[in-house]
């Protein structure tokens, strides 16, 4: 059966690895059906909009995205369009794992562990205005409905990897209603999930303890502009933002993408990592039950960064994006 797809390409390097990985795809025997979409700075050029309508509905009806990173000016222009599609097509919970890759240099060996983040709420969702000149004000909305959701899939995740513990992240000893109604939604949705161990950990000592030994971590969950902040952490301790995947899910789409920007240093030159893409398109193949192909894709790359021999320069090596993903695709039939 094929697949229909949107394929939101992004801009700076987003053309550049979303090519390589739709390749890699294709070369898997995935049959899917690429519908392209714009969106970021491409689109605002060339529509006025950064995140078109047409795009949205295409998402809404496939349900599926596999998206590039998308240019947003600091300060100034248009409103970030990564936030604007989670806010849009309520896709409530980020889902980043970072897990060590043997072959990619990094400060710690074999961390796994899996970040849950709201995607939806809380003050990264840009609720700000001016009070009077000189004044502005940054609204941090927290719900008990979203906190219930997130920490559901929290659980839930856990549950169907066959993790072991939750752990909720917060600041509700400072930030007590807000942070309290989260930490406590969490606590009551713990209860319905005697299977998993459940604890807390405020946010500061939490990111502490992840650089000092992040093996003591499985799965945290934590409201959007922490997640946004201790998922990048996360990446860090497994080998930076080139090599981690992230997928956005809600009830009614799941958006999959790379969590690093668009490298606008090497955009253009075929020398960017398109692992992180890669990762974020298997995670997306076992949400469309191709987990074989995906587990195949996986080997290879795996297969091919512990190899050390074709690595980007991010990685160390002098290899082109196109040569990294030619070797992946030659090792699919190879690997188990
Ligand atoms: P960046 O992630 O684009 O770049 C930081 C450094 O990492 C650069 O040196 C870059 O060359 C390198 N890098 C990033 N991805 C790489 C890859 N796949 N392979 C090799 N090297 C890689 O961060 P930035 O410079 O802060 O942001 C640039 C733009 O990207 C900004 O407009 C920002 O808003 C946007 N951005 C988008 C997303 C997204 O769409 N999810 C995320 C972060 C930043």
């Amino acid at each position: 059966m094929s697949h229909q797809v949107c394929l939101l390409s992004g801009d700076g390097i987003g053309p550049e690895i979303t090519n390589v990985v739709r390749e890699i795809i294709d070369a898997a025997g995935v049959k899917i059906e690429w519908i392209p979409c714009e969106a970021g700075l491409g689109s605002f050029e060339k529509n006025g909009d950064p995140l078109p309508q047409e795009t949205l509905d295409k998402i809404r009806s496939t349900k599926l995205a596999l998206k590039g990173p998308l240019a947003t000016a600091s300060g100034t222009g248009f409103r970030s369009v990564n936030v604007s599609l989670r806010k849009e097509l309520q896709l409530y919970a980020n889902y980043r794992p970072a897990k060590s890759l043997k072959g990619v240099p990094a400060p710690f060996e074999n961390v796994d562990l899996i970040v849950v983040r709201e995607n939806t709420e809380g003050l990264y969702s840009g609720l700000e205005h001016t009070v009077v000149p000189g004044v502005v004000e940054s609204l941090r909305v927290i719900t008990e409905a979203g906190s219930r959701r997130i920490a559901e899939f929290a659980f839930e995740t856990a549950r169907s990897l066959g993790r072991k513990r939750v752990t909720c992240i917060h600041k509700a000893n400072i930030l007590k209603l807000s942070d309290g109604l989260f930490l406590d939604t969490c606590n009551k949705v713990a209860k319905d999930y005697p299977d998993i161990q459940y604890d807390d950990c405020i946010v500061d000592a939490a990111a502490m303890k992840m650089v000092l030994n992040p093996h003591q971590f499985d799965v945290l969950v934590m409201e959007n502009l922490f997640g946004d902040i201790l998922s990048d952490l996360a990446s860090g301790l497994v080998g930076g933002l080139g090599v981690t995947p992230s997928g956005n899910l809600g009830t009614d789409a799941a958006v999959f993408e790379a969590v690093h920007g668009t490298a606008p240093d090497i955009a253009g030159k075929n020398m960017a990592n398109p692992t992180a893409l890669l990762l974020s398109a298997t995670m997306m193949l076992k949400h469309m039950n191709e987990a074989e192909a995906a587990k195949k894709i996986e080997a290879s790359l795996f297969s091919v960064l512990e190899e050390g021999k074709t690595l980007t320069g991010d990685l160390k090596g002098s290899a082109s994006t196109t040569d990294f993903a030619e070797a992946i695709i030659a090792k699919l039939d190879t690997v188990a």
